[in-house]
């Protein structure tokens, strides 16, 4: 099943790939397992995944003892983080992708351990959705600057939800936008059903739950 899957999704990545002119290799699958026991990562790891994305820190670090052995894989945080967790969260993880605040870079910053991150960018006035305006960003640049423990690898973002690839495609070209504004390569954006808008529009991470895993119907903790 699993396999299957991760065939198709391979395909897509290289179709859009190809279709924006882009290597295969710019593009890292970040899978995520969120609701998905430890035994799904390592199933995903034996078929040559490496990238995993987390977005809860306590659901995480019970499966952490389980995940031992996994050489070379790389966990990123995906979702938002409570200071009360950042701890924890540099502990786990090796990104933080969720970035969004100068109070929180320092906060992490502050327990010495070498993390790459990135600043999660609201692009939407939505209220739910977490992450930096764009007219914060510098500042958080700035403080990151100051954070001798993290290093700024680059920009994430995720849109309103819609089922309709072009209209998430305009969040896509701003997040890009911004990271040429301020010279950072990487760019965390675009999931199961919208994963080759992204790319075309220069994704270099995208994360991918349930194109790869099925629907999360299951409660965590089990
Ligand atoms: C759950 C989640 C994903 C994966 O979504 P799918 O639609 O299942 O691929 C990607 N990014 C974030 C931040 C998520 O929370």
């Amino acid at each position: 099943m699993l396999r299957e899957r991760l065939e198709k999704v391979e395909e897509r990545i290289a179709t859009a790939a190809r279709r924006a002119g882009r290597r295969r290799e710019e593009i890292t699958l970040v899978a995520v397992t969120k609701k998905f026991p430890a035994d799904t990562i390592r199933e995903a790891f034996a078929l040559g995944l490496r990238h995993f994305g987390e977005n809860y820190v306590q659901e995480f670090d019970l499966k952490r003892p389980e995940l031992s052995g996994l050489d070379g894989s790389k966990f990123h945080l995906i979702g938002h983080l409570q200071s009360n967790k950042a701890k924890r969260a540099v502990e786990l993880f090796d990104v933080v992708q969720t970035v969004d605040s100068p109070k929180l870079a320092r906060r992490l910053d502050s327990f010495g351990k070498l993390t790459d991150v990135m600043i999660e960018v609201k692009l939407s006035e939505e209220e739910a959705k977490e992450g930096a305006p764009p007219e914060q960003l510098s500042a958080v640049i700035e403080a990151l600057a100051e954070c001798h423990n993290l290093c700024l690898i680059g920009l994430m973002t995720m849109p309103p939800w819609s089922d309709d690839p072009e209209r998430t495609r305009p969040y896509f070209r701003r997040l890009a936008a911004l990271g040429r504004q301020y010279r950072l390569s990487n760019l965390s954006m675009g999931m199961s059903h919208d994963l080759e808008a992204a790319i075309e529009e220069g994704a270099t991470y995208v994360r991918v739950g349930t194109a790869l895993f099925g629907p999360r119907i299951r409660k965590w903790p089990p």
